[in-house]
């Protein structure tokens, strides 16, 4: 697999339990770090070569349609002259609800992207005042309807839970709202309290009261029930999707295949050696003056041993419902992965689908659900 990220750090507003790189933008700013974008890709292309052509690209953000279509277009022409479009090429872009309309999503299936992630986050009003959005459940309903009005036949929204006051009936009647919405894909976000937002410190000072842990759990447990009943695979720990409707581009992540990536803040891995990871520094101002230098702004983060990588491959592959491929382990490291982690794999045994008929380890709900945890055993 070959794939290609794309970060656009920039927001109408910063909402106030984001820690993501990225800041409110004024259109100059933008335009500008589109240019630097294309200047990337050429120094880029000219360095590091993945196995071509590409087969996913995705906008992440921040917000990538606060970009016109013209300029996503551009950034693709680009990309395409580089490393070459294979034909089942997925290309996603995150979009804010309440910055698209049905002009700008049309732009943007034209200028081609084929799969559209809608940051919708909840379909209740005070809901979506309490985390800051720009969007009403209006607009949510209305960017849906453009979007499919528009042509994006792979549509993904973005589910908060765990908030402040959200008990389990709430909960369900946000998911009968969600489903009315039949995207093919869904992920979910729990509510946490990131270091450095506006939300941490409301925490820290005791005007804001996080979900408690039993109610986490269960409502979680609705989320995999309700979703499951309405034809979803669960096939992460956050994501659900309808028949052959995975997000392609995420797993390459969790199968440790080769991703690039271009734009401030935004973090690669190469195949090169037991794996490297590398990563942009999140600064602007640095990434501007190192590309317009002719510097590939990339700086190597970690450099993989075997073992390392052998623990990077297990605890990644536990997050997916299809588990640790034991052939797949084989063919990468050359050893049986029952044999390298066979303590490891004990201690978590209770956690494990089992009996597993694919050969394959898997977590079960609450493995998922003590998924940080249990992979402590793997560090
Ligand atoms: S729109 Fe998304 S990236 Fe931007 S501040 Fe809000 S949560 Fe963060």
């Amino acid at each position: 697999m070959s794939s290609i990220y794309i970060h656009i750090p920039f927001c109408t507003s910063k909402c106030p339990y984001c820690d993501f790189f990225s800041q409110v933008g004024s259109q100059l700013q933008i335009d500008e770090y589109v240019k630097l974008l294309i200047l990337n890709i050429e120094i880029l292309g000219s360095q590091k070569s993945p196995i071509l052509p590409l087969q996913t690209i995705f906008f992440g953000g921040g917000t990538p349609s606060l970009l016109a279509p013209k300029q996503i277009e551009t950034i693709l022409d680009h990309l395409e002259r580089t490393y070459g479009f294979a034909g089942d090429l997925e290309i996603t872009l995150e979009g804010n609800p309440g910055t698209v309309d049905a002009e700008s999503l049309s732009g943007f299936r034209q200028a081609g992207i084929n799969r559209l992630s809608l940051g919708i986050q909840s379909l209740n009003e005070q809901n979506l005042q309490f985390l800051g959005r720009i969007h009403s459940v209006t607009q949510a309903h209305e960017s849906v309807a453009a979007a499919r009005s528009a042509g994006f036949e792979n549509l993904s929204l973005d589910l908060m839970f765990a908030l402040p006051g959200q008990n389990i009936s709430a909960l369900g009647e946000e998911i009968s709202a969600l489903l009315n919405l039949a995207p093919e894909h869904i992920s979910l976000y729990g509510l946490s309290f990131e270091e450095g937002t506006n939300f941490y410190t409301r925490l820290q000072g005791g005007t804001i009261t996080p979900c408690d842990e039993n109610l986490y759990a269960d409502q979680y447990q609705l989320l995999d029930e309700k979703l499951k009943i309405a034809g979803y695979e669960h096939y992460e720990i956050s994501n659900f999707a309808l028949a052959e409707s995975r997000c392609r581009h995420n797993q390459v992540y969790w199968q440790r295949e080769d991703c690039l990536a271009i734009g401030a803040g935004a973090h690669s891995f190469i195949n090169h050696g037991w794996g490297e990871r590398w990563h942009i520094p999140a600064n602007l101002q640095n990434y501007g003056e190192s590309l317009l230098q002719g510097n590939d702004p990339a700086e190597l983060l970690e450099t993989y041993d075997q073992k390392g990588a052998m623990k990077e491959f297990v605890y990644l592959a536990l997050r997916m419902s299809d588990g640790i491929d034991p052939e797949e382990f084989k063919l990468r490291f050359n050893l049986p992965v029952q044999q390298v982690f066979s303590a490891e794999l004990d201690q978590i045994k209770k956690f494990l689908i089992s009996p597993s008929t694919s050969g394959h380890d898997r977590f079960n709900i609450k493995g998922w659900l003590l998924y940080d945890h249990l992979i402590s055993h793997f560090l």
